[in-house]
């Protein structure tokens, strides 16, 4: 298997899963696919029926990372999944709601958030990456974050040989919590600074950062290289793939399906790597019925799934759901790629760059529609979704796992509920307490935001994810709020600092 960028016509460079790991982007812009997909036959996974999760995940990582041994990747899993990190019977156990709802929980690593699941291995991929192509270099990661990729990554490359880290997030456009996971951040290879804009503006500037040439010589000059942890990096999609494949395996085993029976899937979306995530894993033979979009009041990929117009000239809002505060879905370029190839994939691109718009033509809106479909929760419905579901069946959703249960409920209308739908679970409550325990009990308000932390344990009888306790007690080391435009002077402070 190698790996070609989404817009490379002729695919002149074709390089392996650890190269491009290394990379993160192509030269061009692009975004490294793989030039096939791998197939799971029905023994493979009846055969990771009986297997642990790291198991599971090595297997399917070394379909999709081939330059990477079984061997070395159960060593990485059992690393990165061990359960001083991921504490409980399994790191993203499947539980069932109610009828034929499933919740499969992704948020039980380090900082209580999904990209958890990836920027845990991530490191160690990038590790062996380095060490498999010899490169002597130090690889400087550079992070645009709507509040948890750039904690996850901080806790995933902290203190990790060859690595340097710097995160950047929206000053106004993240939770008081994942603000202070943030400036608290401990290690001696980070640094984290607040930007004025939102999570585009971060995601733009780096992406400035990572195509200008002359930027990259000046860091090659202090022996550094350019990579990146957000979630067009090949190796945060990858392990993605694999809870898709295990939570097939944890329905079969509970009798919920029998092999080769469908289920569906729905996703809270943003940058659209999740998402994209199950749709490899239906690629590679999992029987995954439909794909469900779900997005908040930001639903520029709700309208886009019906309508086949990407337009981002339209409000950008920031809602109670942060982390899919989003307008530019960078993955969903890899499922252009898929459907309609790197010729029109470089023309839409080209398009949303110059006009911030494109339309994808009839044919292709079809293949999407195909596997597709999106619905949107609005703050109203995100609040009353998450009382409901306390109230009704005892279950305690965040903000991002509400709006997915919304519309799982909404597509559940038209299609029934014959067929399991599993639901991710993005983050724990206790992440978004605040918002949580509003939608609880309006009545509510508080002044410290972390106080509703204690009311959330109070109300719920639940307790508090072990990466959120004392949270408010640890030193802050982060305060540096800078215009978008000092992106890369803050970037050359940082590395030249020791
Ligand atoms: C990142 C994130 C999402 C969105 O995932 P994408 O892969 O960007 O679509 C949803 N919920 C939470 C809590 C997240 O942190």
């Amino acid at each position: 298997m190698k790996f070609v960028s989404t817009r490379d016509v002729l695919q002149q460079e074709k390089i392996s899963a650890s190269q491009a790991i290394i990379r993160g982007l192509a030269p061009d812009g692009g975004l490294y696919v793989p030039d096939g997909i791998p197939a799971f036959s029905e023994s493979d996974i009846l055969s990771l029926c009986q297997k642990s999760y790291c198991e599971r995940a090595a297997f399917v990582l070394s379909k999709y990372l081939d330059d990477y041994t079984y061997e070395e990747l159960l060593e990485d899993c059992l690393k990165a999944y061990a359960p001083s990190s991921f504490p409980g019977s399994s790191p993203c156990p499947l539980v069932r709601v109610h009828d034929n709802v499933y919740v499969l929980e992704l948020w039980h690593g380090p900082t209580a958030a999904f990209k958890d699941m990836a920027l845990q291995i991530m490191p160690r991929l990038l590790s062996r990456a380095l060490r498999k192509n010899g490169v002597d270099e130090t690889a400087l990661i550079l992070v645009a974050t709507s509040g948890d990729t750039g904690k996850a990554a901080l806790e995933g490359y902290k203190d990790v040989p060859q690595v340097k880290i710097m995160v950047f997030y929206p000053r106004d456009g993240v939770s008081r919590v994942q603000k202070l996971q943030m400036m608290t951040q401990t290690g001696d290879n980070v640094s984290v600074c607040a930007i004025k804009g939102n999570f585009d503006d971060a995601q733009t500037g780096v992406k400035k950062i990572f195509s200008d040439k002359a930027f990259a010589k000046k860091l090659g000059d202090q022996g550094l290289i350019l990579s990146s942890a957000n979630s067009i990096n090949w190796g945060r999609l990858a392990p993605q793939i694999a809870y898709y494949v295990s939570a097939y395996c944890d329905l079969l085993n509970a009798g919920a399906v029998r092999y080769g029976d469908p289920f569906d899937v729905c996703v809270p979306t943003g940058n659209f790597g999740n998402i994209f995530a199950a749709y490899l894993a239906k690629q590679s033979g999992l029987p995954i019925r439909r794909l469900i979009c779900a997005s908040n009041k930001n639903h520029i990929l709700t309208d886009f799934l019906s309508t086949g117009e990407y337009d981002r000239n339209r409000t950008f809002f920031t809602t109670m759901s942060p982390s899919m505060d989003i307008l530019i879905s960078s993955n969903l370029e890899r499922l252009l790629y898929f459907l309609g190839g790197s010729k029109k994939t470089g023309q839409f691109m080209s398009s949303l760059s110059e006009t911030g718009l494109y339309r994808i033509d009839a044919e292709m809106l079809d293949a999407v529609q195909k596997e597709f479909t999106g619905f949107f929760t609005t703050e109203e419905e995100t609040a009353q979704t998450i009382r409901r579901y306390f109230d009704d069946y005892g279950y305690l959703a965040d903000t991002h796992t509400s709006v997915a249960l919304h519309a799982a409920n909404e597509y559940a209308k038209n299609a029934g509920r014959e067929v399991p739908l599993v639901v991710d679970s993005t983050a724990s409550p206790y992440k978004f307490a605040q918002d949580v325990c509003k939608s609880l009990r309006p009545d509510l308000s508080f002044e410290d935001p972390l106080n509703a932390l204690d009311q959330l344990v109070e109300m719920s009888g639940k307790e508090i994810p072990y990466p959120l306790k004392g949270i408010a007690e640890r030193k802050i080391r982060f305060e540096d709020v800078i215009e978008p435009a000092k992106m890369p002077e803050a970037v050359l402070g940082f590395v030249q600092r020791d």
